[in-house]
């Protein structure tokens, strides 16, 4: 698809105008700290943020309900909750959470049993990617097949001092960029620029070793590894929260035997409790 031009100042009235018909979340800054919120119209994304939380909480939701039960004398009625069509935009996610949600999809994408209530989110989702300008020094893309300019999402932009350079890189994309006024088409310098700002970028991060499958796979049973790691570790579960691509979650009830709501809400394999079987029994407590 072709790469456009959206002129300086006009990043502000195209987010103006999604919010009039789609639900907006961007990076917000409050107190200091960072996440993507949903956004007002005249309400400017905090773009240079890289936010303490990922967007993974806006279509895997920490807690939701699934469906109400109630039982009486003529059996047991469910009612599940009701499909969601609101269409949400995720405005300004960098290309690294971008991707996260092609992992988040293995487990609730998955052909044979999907998860309904991410599948109906992820279908009237559309993410629009700002490649990063300049990387943090806790910043990794490149060491595990990203990069700083990857075009990942349905709109993928990157700021050319203060104009933007433009490609829908699907057909959500493409309805997207229909609101976003006049743009021109981008020169071949325009071209080089980015690509010239991506590689210096990925030049500036520092590459990691990431150990092969098979190193990994022998971590499993060196128990030396795991009980070094778990000293350090409090069983509080902030890293699978902030990580946009842990997906564990549990389901509980909240009621009576008559009556009640089933919740679905996020799980941490760093949690104690997380092994505990029915019965009580729980292998962790002979490590
Ligand atoms: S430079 Fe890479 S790791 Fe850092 S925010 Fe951008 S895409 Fe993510
Ligand atoms: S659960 Fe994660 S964030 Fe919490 S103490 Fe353990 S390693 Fe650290």
């Amino acid at each position: 698809m072709v790469t456009k031009i959206l002129p300086a100042g006009n990043i502000q009235s195209w987010i103006d105008k999604l919010v009039a018909s789609y639900g907006v979340y961007a990076p917000v800054e409050v107190e200091g700290a960072s996440s993507f919120k949903q956004i007002k119209a005249g309400q400017a994304p905090a773009f240079d943020a890289r936010t303490d939380l990922s967007p993974k909480g806006i279509i895997f939701k920490q807690v939701e309900k699934i469906l109400s039960y109630k039982k009486d004398e003529n059996g047991i009625a469910i009612e599940y909750a009701p499909e969601e069509e609101t269409k949400t935009v995720i405005f300004g996610l960098r290309p690294c959470d971008a991707r996260s949600f092609t992992l988040t999809d293995k487990p609730f994408l998955d052909p044979v049993m999907p998860e309904n209530k991410y599948a109906e989110r992820r279908k009237h989702t559309a993410l629009v990617t700002m490649a990063c300008n300049k990387a943090c020094n806790t910043c990794f893309c490149t060491s595990v097949g990203g990069a700083p300019d990857e075009k990942v999402g349905d709109v993928w932009m990157m700021n050319l001092d203060g104009r933007y350079i433009v490609e829908a890189l699907t057909e959500a994309g493409e309805e997207l960029l229909k609101t976003a006024g006049s743009l021109s088409d981008a020169t071949v310098d325009d071209e080089a620029a980015a690509k010239r700002i991506g590689e210096t970028v990925a030049a500036s991060m520092e590459k990691l070793e990431v150990p092969s499958a098979k190193a990994l796979d022998n971590l499993f049973t060196d128990e030396a590894f795991w009980q070094n790691l778990t000293a350090k570790c409090l069983s509080c579960g902030a890293c699978t929260f902030v990580c946009p691509t842990c997906y564990c979650f549990d389901v509980k009830d909240d009621g009576t035997v008559k009556s009640g709501d089933r919740y679905r809400g996020w799980d941490s394999c760093m949690f104690f409790q997380y092994n505990r079987a029915a019965g009580g029994h729980n292998p962790r407590e002979f490590h």
